[in-house]
């Protein structure tokens, strides 16, 4: 047997020609694929001298992929053995899990899981081998006769979409065959791998649930069954993972939205298109007016502009070009007819507004502007109109219509590195004035495959930027070409209550805007320059940080945002004058207060006001009346009694003014 030098992990190796990773990583348990030369390969891939191979664990990115990718594949496996002349569709990997698109006789419900899961077990326990095998065009197809779909991307090859691009995107065409205890093959599965060595590295998955699904994501397209699964290195990290589903499920903002009466998304309207009721209009206002406050002390002016425009405003900002598909459809408008109904004048186009920008752009041009004027930061809650996939949808924290906390800055070139550093400092800092408090920031930087400036102005606006970003002592993630091309830009990334990780803020340099709306400035010599244009939007909606918070606090607002602070309940019916007394005192204080006068009992009482979670229960009884004071019974239960009236009003007064959690 002939030896081949290879580099392993960054060691130089001599080893027998035959050797394979799966030899190599024998003694790691926990390598369960790796890259050869940079590509991910099977370990069961064979070497050549010269190779650059390193390990991949299960717990990596790549590693998990992998996992969920295989499990999806041993699930179609399964599907198929327990609903026979079931179709297959494509089988990716997605976050935290994966999902496999069939083609089954009849619709699944949610007891074919346990049935799947079971035949999976078995596949698993089995310890078959993914074998590759690569095949011809023609070849597959007649192999594959029976599975139209799969037929239908070996003819796209190339073209396919991302998530099709497992079953064919790579350079050749592959068959994976799973390999029984006998060495011959029990399945097999057009897919480009790779996959796990075999079954039983799958440690711990789980089948989530059933949905429909077309074909290639297009309406035009046959309806598909989708099964929706996990999968995870070990047990306890799955049982982590369906804990963190279990609270995420009850914080969820949309059945929060129903239970606490803040919003709803009525039929008559249409998808993604919400209504505040007057208690989510309590929260929004209250989130806005802070806003407002801090965004005027920070020398911000505010602006309005109108929902909607004609054609020309975003074919000169280019948004008609590059996010058309992303704009509701145009109406025509002013059109004029002919006696015989042709079209003697054409309409106007107008346009819903996806984004404020081109508005605050006419502003800035609305006349000359000098230096003086300069940094010029433009605010506006503006509402914006966006045609979002109904896929995508996703409560109000993904929706067709909400309103940015916009803000646009012009500034020179000289002010950006001071302007950049002193605005993040007010994002960061107005986050954690609603609560949240552990960030860390991702700087997208230039793609040198597209950006339009010039390559001076990039390095000098990401050093810009990253300089800001080091000042704040978070952790910065690095996102390598991730940048739009128009600038690089920093967005804000938070973690709410229960780790997960929402963006935030984002703080956008635009070197495209203000040339092709020629802005300029005169500069202390007289001469005419271009302004630096900075977008900022900090909620990145106020519905969707409505949303955020919502989860993040689990609906218990701090008392500054609930939309009732106080709730004053009777022990009895006698002590009901007395209490609406204090409740008077305390709305006169600007206080949110109720008094609870149903006829429930007051246990009862109490129960309804843990469901609505406000802030402080306001209790009487004989001995508070006879004191001239009250009882707080708080969220957790606990409870202060004998509090003197003044005192009471200033309690709650103190939390709403310091906005903290109680
Ligand atoms: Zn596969
Ligand atoms: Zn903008």
């Amino acid at each position: 047997m002939s030896q081949i030098a290879i580099t392993v992990d960054g060691a130089q190796l001599s080893v027998e020609s035959d050797q394979r990773p799966t030899h190599i990583f024998a003694d790691a348990k926990d390598v369960v694929v790796c890259k050869v030369n940079g590509v991910l390969k099977d370990l069961w891939t064979d070497l050549a001298d010269g190779d650059v191979v390193e390990s991949i664990t299960i717990s990596s990115p790549d590693g998990l992929a992998v996992l969920r990718h295989s499990t999806a594949h041993v699930m179609a496996q399964a599907v198929q053995e327990v609903y026979a002349d079931t179709k297959l569709g494509i089988g990716p990997p997605i976050k935290d899990g994966f999902y496999y698109d069939f083609d089954p006789k009849s619709t699944f419900t949610p007891d074919d899981l346990p049935k799947i899961e079971s035949a999976m077990r078995k596949i698993i326990k089995d310890g078959q081998r993914f074998k590759r095998r690569v095949t011809t065009e023609s070849d597959a197809l007649k192999e594959l006769a029976s599975e139209p779909y799969k037929c239908e991307l070996i003819g796209i090859k190339g073209s396919a979409g991302e998530e099709a691009s497992v079953e064919v995107g790579g350079a050749e065409l592959t068959i994976y065959d799973n390999l029984g205890r006998d060495g011959n093959p029990v399945w097999s599965d057009l897919c480009r791998g790779p996959h796990l060595p075999s079954t039983k590295h799958i440690p711990a998955f789980k089948l989530m649930r059933t949905a429909a699904a077309y074909w290639r994501g297009s309406e035009k397209n046959p309806m598909l069954q989708r099964i929706y699964g996990t999968a995870w290195p070990s047990q306890d990290e799955l049982n982590a993972y369906l804990e963190l589903l279990a609270e995420a499920e009850k914080r969820d903002h949309r059945r929060l939205g129903t239970e606490l009466d803040l919003f709803s998304f009525p039929e008559e309207i249409g998808s993604g298109l919400a209504v505040f009721h007057p208690k989510g209009g309590i929260v929004r206002r209250a989130m806005e007016d802070y806003s407002r406050i801090r965004h005027e002390e920070e020398g911000y002016e505010f602006v309005y502009s109108p929902h909607l425009t004609k054609a020309a405003l975003f074919e000169t900002s280019g948004h008609l070009q590059w996010y058309a598909d992303g704009m509701y459809p145009p109406m025509i408008l002013d059109e004029e007819h002919n006696p015989d109904g042709t079209i003697k004048r054409a309409g106007q186009q107008y346009f819903m507004k996806p984004m404020n920008c081109p508005f605050h752009n006419l502003i800035y041009k609305s006349r000359g502007r000098s230096y003086r004027e300069l940094p010029l930061r433009l605010f506006e809650f503006g509402t914006v109109y966006r045609y979002e996939k109904s896929g995508v949808l996703h409560g109000i924290t993904r929706a067709r219509g909400f309103t940015q906390d916009d803000a646009h800055i012009y500034c020179t070139k000289e002010q950006m590195v001071g302007e950049l550093d002193s605005l993040l400092t007010f994002v960061l800092n107005l986050l954690r004035d609603y609560g949240l408090n552990d960030f860390y920031l991702e700087l997208s930087t230039k793609n040198p495959e597209k950006f339009v400036g010039a390559d001076s102005d990039w390095v000098e606006a990401t050093e810009a930027l990253r300089k800001a970003a080091t000042a704040q002592n978070l952790e910065l993630v690095l996102d390598e070409g991730g940048a739009a091309f128009y600038g690089p830009k920093i967005s804000v990334q938070a973690k709410d209550a229960i780790g997960r990780t929402w963006q935030m803020s984002t703080i956008q340099v635009d070197f495209q805007l203000p040339q092709r709306f020629e802005l300029e400035y005169s500069a202390t010599d007289g001469t005419r320059q271009r302004p630096v244009m900075i977008h900022r939007a900090l909620f990145g909606s106020i519905e969707r940080f409505f949303g955020v918070l919502t989860e993040h606090y689990s609906g218990a607002f701090p008392p500054w945002l609930a939309p009732v602070q106080a709730i004053g309940i009777p022990v009895a019916d006698t002590f009901s004058d007395y209490l609406g007394d204090v409740i008077k005192q305390m709305r006169k204080a600007g206080i949110r207060a109720e008094l609870d006068s149903s006829d429930d009992r007051m246990q009862k009482k109490v129960r309804n006001a843990q469901m609505q979670k406000i802030p402080f229960m306001v209790i009487a009884g004989e001995e508070d009346q006879k004191a001239g004071a009250v009882s707080f019974r708080y969220r957790n239960g606990e409870q202060k009694n004998g509090i003197p009236i003044n005192d009471a009003i200033a309690e709650i007064k103190k939390a709403v003014q310091e906005r903290i959690q109680v």
